[in-house]
C-alpha cells in the first residue's frame, strides 16, 4: 500500500515544520502494516498553536468580532471541502482503526459537513444579544460571546465526527481551536487540515497538533487556553477535570460508559434485531455509548441468551473495507490484549462463553476478535461493571423489573441505555427511572442536537 506521508503540521494558518523531530507512526489495524507517518506535535509546536489561537482570537477585527454570518461563509467552504474528501475520510478511518467502512461512510463521510452547517446555520439564526426585564425595575443586556481558544482533545473510535461534535461549535460561535487528535487515527485529521487550508480560515483560527496523552496533558493545563472540550477515558476525564478544577478553566467532558440493555418480558427480539446489534456492536464493540449490559428476564433468560448468541455468531467479521464485513478488527494490539484480559477476568470469575472468546481462524494478521457473548453473568462480576470497549456483551438475569432497574443503575457511568419491550407506553416508564444522559427504546440513536 502506498504511504500516507506528511511532513508538516497545519499550523497558524499554514503548513508548517516541526519544532519537534518525533513522528506518529501509523498501522493498519487489520494487516498491522504501517500506512503512514505524521511529524508529532511537540510542547513547543502546541505553545506555537496555542499562541497563535490567542492572537487570532484576541484580534479586534478577527474571527471572534466576524458577524455569524461571515463566519458561515467560511464554514459552508469547509463544510464543501470536507464532503470532496469524505469517501477517503472514511477509508483512512476503517484502515486505521477498523471500523465496517459502510458505518465510516456514515459517520465520518457525511457527518461532518452536516454538522457545520448545523451549527453555522444556529448561530446565524440565534439572537446575539436580549435584554431581560430585572426583578429591581432595571433591565439586563445579555450579549452571547465566544469563551476564546479551545483545547480540544479527541478519542480514535469515531475521530471525525467526534472532532466535529467539538470544532463546529467552538468555530461557528467564535472560538478559535488548537485540537489533539488520537496518534492512532491521525491520517483522517490530515486530511481534515486539508479541507481547512482549502476553506482558508484566517491564520490561527484552527490548529492540528497530533500527539499522545503528554501533549493533551500539557494543552489541558495551558496557561493560554480558555476551555477545555475532551472526549476519551474515565481515567483521563479524572485527570483532566482536576487539572481545570485547579485552574478554575472551564471543562466538557464526555467519558465512558456501560449501558445496559433492558429486555423485558414482552419483548421480540428477533423482530428488533438489527436495532439490537446497532445498540450493543455496532463499531467492533467500540462505541461509548454501546448497551454492553444486556438484562434478560429469568423467565426468558435462556432464549435472549440463545438470540443474542445466534446474533453475535452470525456477524461477518472481516476487512473493514469490505461493504459485507459487519466486525472489522480492534484498533490496536494493546486494546485487543485489554479485551482478551477482560475476557479471561470474566472465565475466572465464573461466567460461561456462549460464542466467540477468541481470534477468529483465517484471520492471521490484524487485531481480530471473535464478537463474544458471556451468560451467567453477575451484575457484580468486572465485566459487568468495567468498561471493556470490544465486541462483548454480558447477559445478566433479573427477577422482577425492581431489580431490573437496580441493575441498571448500579454503574459508575451512566451514558446511554435501551428497553426493548412490545408496550412502548410501558418501555418508557421504565426508562424514566435509569439513570443516564440519554435512553433509547427498542433503538438507540446519539441524536446531537440532544442535551
Ligand atoms: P483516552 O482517554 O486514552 O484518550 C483520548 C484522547 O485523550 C487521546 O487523544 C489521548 O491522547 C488523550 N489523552 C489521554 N490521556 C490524557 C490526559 N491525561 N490529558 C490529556 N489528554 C489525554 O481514550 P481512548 O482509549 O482513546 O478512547 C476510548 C475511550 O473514549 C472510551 O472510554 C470511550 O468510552 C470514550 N469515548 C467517550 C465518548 C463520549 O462521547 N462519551 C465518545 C467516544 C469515546
Amino acid at each position: 500500500m502506498t504511504q500516507m506521508t506528511y511532513n508538516r503540521l497545519y499550523l497558524e494558518g499554514d503548513w508548517r515544520r516541526t519544532a519537534s523531530s518525533g513522528t506518529i507512526p501509523v498501522y493498519s489495524a487489520s494487516t498491522e502494516e504501517r500506512i503512514g507517518t505524521v511529524p508529532e506535535a511537540g510542547t513547543a509546536d502546541a505553545d506555537a498553536a496555542v499562541q497563535a489561537a490567542r492572537e487570532a482570537f484576541d484580534d479586534p477585527t478577527g474571527w471572534s468580532t466576524w458577524d455569524p454570518a461571515r463566519r458561515a461563509e467560511v464554514l459552508e467552504r469547509f463544510a464543501a471541502a470536507l464532503e470532496a474528501r469524505g469517501a477517503e475520510t472514511a477509508r483512512r478511518v476503517s484502515l486505521q482503526n477498523g471500523m465496517p467502512i459502510t458505518l465510516a461512510e456514515q459517520f465520518e463521510q457525511w457527518f461532518p459537513a452536516v454538522v457545520v452547517r448545523y451549527y453555522s446555520h444556529l448561530m446565524v439564526d440565534l439572537a446575539q444579544e436580549e435584554t431581560r426585564p430585572g426583578m429591581l425595575g432595571g433591565s439586563s443586556r445579555v450579549i452571547r460571546q465566544p469563551v476564546g481558544v479551545v483545547a480540544a482533545i479527541v478519542p480514535w473510535n469515531v475521530p471525525q465526527a467526534i472532532t466535529f461534535l467539538k470544532l463546529a461549535p467552538a468555530l461557528a460561535s467564535g472560538c478559535t481551536v488548537v485540537l489533539k487528535p488520537a496518534p492512532e487515527t491521525v491520517l483522517d485529521a490530515m486530511l481534515m487540515c486539508e479541507a481547512a487550508a482549502e476553506a482558508g480560515f484566517p491564520a490561527g483560527v484552527l490548529n492540528v497538533v497530533p500527539g499522545g496523552r503528554e501533549l493533551g496533558a500539557h494543552l489541558v493545563s495551558h496557561p493560554r487556553v480558555d476551555k477545555v472540550s475532551f472526549t476519551g477515558s474515565t481515567a483521563a476525564g479524572r485527570a483532566i477535570a482536576e487539572t481545570c478544577g485547579r485552574l478554575l478553566r472551564p471543562v466538557t467532558l464526555e467519558l465512558g460508559g456501560k449501558s445496559a440493555a433492558i429486555v423485558l418480558d414482552d419483548a421480540d427480539l428477533h423482530a428488533t434485531i438489527e436495532s439490537f446489534y446497532a445498540a450493543t456492536l455496532l463499531n467492533n464493540g467500540q462505541i461509548c455509548w454501546l448497551c454492553t449490559r444486556v438484562l434478560a428476564p429469568r423467565s426468558r433468560y435462556t432464549e435472549v441468551v440463545d438470540t443474542i448468541t445466534a446474533l453475535a455468531s452470525s456477524l461477518s467479521v472481516g476487512d473493514p473495507l469490505d461493504p459485507g464485513t459487519q466486525m472489522g478488527p480492534l484498533v490496536s494490539a494493546r486494546q485487543r490484549d485489554r479485551v482478551e484480559g477482560y475476557i479471561a477476568k470474566g472465565l475466572s470469575e465464573g461466567a460461561r462463553i456462549t460464542t466467540g472468546g477468541g481470534r477468529p481462524k483465517g484471520l492471521d494478521r490484524g487485531w481480530f476478535l471473535e464478537p463474544t457473548v458471556f451468560a451467567d453473568v453477575d451484575a457484580s462480576h468486572t465485566i459487568a461493571q468495567e468498561e471493556i470497549f470490544g465486541p462483548v456483551l454480558s447477559v445478566i438475569p433479573y427477577s422482577s423489573e425492581e431489580e431490573a432497574v437496580a441493575i441498571a443503575n448500579d454503574s459508575e457511568y451512566g451514558l446511554g441505555g435501551t428497553v426493548w419491550t412490545a408496550d412502548s407506553d410501558r418501555g418508557e416508564a421504565l426508562a424514566r427511572r435509569i439513570s443516564s444522559g440519554t435512553i433509547g427504546i427498542n433503538a438507540y440513536a446519539n441524536e446531537p442536537t440532544a442535551p
